[in-house]
């Protein structure tokens, strides 16, 4: 972090870098003609840069180095790769996460997870506990819903992303193969540190408005706990725009594959709102470097309890994953 101090103010730098030393950091002054820049030495991720940049003395603020460390390439230059029962995230590979946005009874998520699986999807997602912005809205099954989830992984042997809204719901998630933290939840900070001690797996969505800074900083919290197995999963981010439920930010792929080791997935259901544009945004991602993608597949669509719009039919999701896979050994 570095400082430029008024040119009014020299007189207080020696009060400044005192203060400065009393936070465990070691300072570097270099005094010139117009300006005085001093260099904090350390780790300054503990330095709360809206204090600096407020005190008289300071001119202004330049972070010099990312305030995530577990989450950052630079510290950890090799992929991470999240292992989830032998279906690898990271690395090189790519995986499809397929199922409906919530679980609604045993024949439909058996139905759905049989046909995804015969499409190639190697891990199931489904709502349990959903969090809908009506009060009115279907609210998910709840425990039931991860009942059937096990249900559906024991007739077909795939693994079962589904979403955790809060601390207590942990106890419920055992057997399940990666939990997922939705966009609603993503600065939910006790609900970050719970999962981050536990082993399992988690799936981060990105805050309907948050930055890519504020995104790693919320794997970083579950990585602080010791938990490492964090995938990122870009869900579109609110714009101007309405004729999309949300936009999908193909730019935040590339671009977290030069700032984090972490595997990165994109979903193109909830990006756009529209089943149509599920498959032109899926190729977009996988051409961008995504290493999967979490899709919304429903039996039957028009009847769905949950974001029937963006869901696309077990059919569409075949030639979906088809043309993914054709554009791979393109891209990779
Ligand atoms: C979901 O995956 O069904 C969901 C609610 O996603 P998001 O948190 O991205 O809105
Ligand atoms: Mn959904």
């Amino acid at each position: 972090m570095i400082l430029v101090i008024k040119n009014e103010k020299k007189n207080e730098l020696g009060k400044l870098v005192a203060w400065i030393k009393k936070q465990g950091l070691d300072v570097h002054t270099s005094e010139g003609a117009n300006a005085t820049v001093v260099g904090l030495i350390g780790d300054v991720s503990r330095i709360d840069i809206d204090l600096i940049a407020s005190l008289e003395a300071v001119d202004s603020v330049k972070r010099i180095s990312e305030p995530y460390k577990k989450a950052n390439i630079k510290f950890h230059p090799d992929d991470t790769v999240v292992d989830v029962g032998g279906v690898k995230i990271g690395g090189g590979g790519f995986v499809f996460i397929a199922g409906p946005c919530s679980v609604e009874s045993e024949e439909q998520i058996i139905g759905v997870a049989e046909a995804v699986k015969k499409s190639g999807a190697q891990l199931l997602r489904g709502g349990a506990f959903k969090p809908r912005t009506s009060p009115y809205a279907f609210q998910g099954m709840g425990e039931d819903g991860i009942r059937l989830l096990l249900q559906a992984k024991k007739a077909t042997g795939l693994g079962i992303v589904t979403e955790i809204m809060n601390v207590n719901q942990l106890p419920l998630f055992c057997d399940v193969d990666v939990i997922q933290i939705g966009a609603r939840n993503m600065q939910n900070f006790d609900l970050l540190k719970e999962v981050g001690q536990s082993d399992k797996p988690v799936l981060l969505k990105r805050g309907l408005a948050n930055t890519v800074e504020e995104w790693l900083m919320s794997a970083e919290y579950i990585m602080s706990k010791g938990n490492w197995r964090v995938i990122l999963c870009e869900r579109g981010i609110r714009t101007f725009e309405h004729y999309t439920r949300n936009t999908l930010d193909v730019s935040a792929i590339p671009l977290l594959n030069e700032l984090t080791h972490l595997p990165v997935i994109a979903d193109p259901s909830h990006a756009s709102g529209l089943s149509r544009l599920v498959l032109p945004l899926s190729l977009a991602a996988a051409a961008a470097g995504a290493d999967g993608l979490m899709i919304e597949v429903h039996n039957d669509p028009e009847k769905a309890l949950c974001d029937g719009a963006q869901s696309i039919k077990p059919e569409q999701f075949d030639a979906l994953a088809n043309k993914v896979r054709g554009i791979l050994p393109c891209v990779k």
